[in-house]
C-alpha cells in the first residue's frame, strides 16, 4: 500500500505570512522557517500514520515554490522524496507508482477566498482566479481532479478552517483537520500546535480505513484564467497555443479562456 503527501506551506500551523508577500525564503523569511518548521513536524505525523496503517511506501511531494523547502535528514527517514521534473505537466510522476491515497499537508485557500490565509491560486503574484465552468477552483480542486484521473483518492487534508472547507465542497469524504482559523490574509487564530499534530496523526489513520473514491473532473469544461498583468496573458497565450488550439482572450487582455477535454488539456493551463 502505496501513500504520496503533498506539501504545501501556507496551511500549516503557526503561520500567517505578511502583507504583500509570499510565504517566501528570502521575501518572508521569519514566517517562512516557521512554516518548514510546522510542516515538517506535520508531514511526520502524516508519516508515522500511515505506516502504522500498514502502508508499505510513503512518498513526500514538496511542491511549495517548486520544492526544495523540507529538509529530508528531519523527515521520517522510512519516507521517499518524489522531486518531479517541474517542467513535466503536473503530477505526471503518480504514473510511475501506485499510490492507494493522497494525503495534503498545508495546502491553502484559492484566490479570492475571504479572509483566507495567504490564498491564491498558484501565483499571488501572476493571477487573480481560475474558474471552471464559472466556478473558482483552486490548487486543491486541480490536485485532486489530477489525482482522480490516475484513481487515486484524495484521503486527507490539513489546513485553516476555510481551506478545509474547500475541500469539503470537492470531495465531502475526505478526512480533514483544522490546523488555525483564517481571520484574514495575514491574520488566524492558531490552535495549539501539540493538538493539531496528534489530530493529524489521529485524522490520517483514519482516512486510510474510510472508503474514499477519486474525483474526476468532468469533460469537456470550459476554463477561465485571469492573470494580473497582460504581458502575462498574452506570453501565455502565445507560448501554449500550439499544445491547446481553443486557448483564447475573454473579455478582455487579462483573460484567457479554453474549453478542455481532458485533464492534459487542464495541465496545459496550470
Ligand atoms: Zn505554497
Amino acid at each position: 500500500m502505496e501513500y504520496l503527501i503533498a506539501v504545501d506551506l501556507e496551511g500549516v500551523h503557526g503561520v500567517v505570512g505578511e502583507p504583500y508577500q509570499g510565504l517566501g525564503r528570502v521575501s518572508c523569511p521569519e514566517e517562512y522557517q516557521k512554516a518548514v518548521a510546522a510542516a515538517t513536524k506535520e508531514v511526520n505525523a502524516a508519516v508515522a500514520a500511515l505506516f502504522d496503517s500498514g502502508a508499505t511506501k510513503v512518498c513526500v511531494w514538496d511542491n511549495h515554490g517548486g520544492g526544495g523547502n523540507l529538509d529530508f535528514s528531519l523527515i521520517d527517514s522510512r519516507a521517499q522524496q518524489v522531486k518531479p521534473d517541474n517542467s513535466r505537466p503536473r503530477m505526471e510522476f503518480l504514473s510511475e507508482h501506485d499510490f492507494k491515497g493522497l494525503v495534503y499537508i498545508g495546502y491553502h485557500c484559492k484566490d479570492g477566498t475571504i479572509n483566507g490565509v495567504l490564498a491564491h491560486t498558484f501565483s499571488s503574484v501572476n493571477m487573480q482566479y481560475y474558474k471552471i465552468n464559472g466556478q473558482a477552483k483552486g490548487e486543491l480542486d486541480f490536485d485532486t481532479c489530477i489525482a482522480g484521473s490516475y484513481g487515486v483518492p484524495a484521503i486527507f487534508a490539513a489546513s485553516d478552517d476555510l481551506c478545509v472547507q474547500q475541500m469539503q465542497e470537492c470531495n465531502p469524504d475526505t478526512v480533514t483537520v483544522i490546523t488555525k482559523y483564517a481571520k484574514g490574509r495575514n491574520k488566524a487564530d492558531f490552535r495549539d500546535s501539540d493538538e493539531v499534530v496528534r489530530d493529524i496523526y489521529e485524522g490520517v489513520k483514519r482516512a486510510v480505513k474510510a472508503n474514499i473514491q477519486p474525483i474526476t473532473m468532468q469533460f469537456p469544461c470550459q476554463i477561465e484564467i485571469r492573470y494580473t498583468r497582460m504581458e502575462m496573458s498574452a506570453w501565455i497565450l502565445e507560448s501554449r497555443k500550439a499544445a491547446l488550439d481553443s486557448l483564447q482572450y475573454g473579455d478582455d487582455a487579462h483573460i484567457l479562456t479554453a474549453t478542455l477535454k481532458d485533464i492534459d488539456d487542464l495541465r496545459v493551463c496550470i
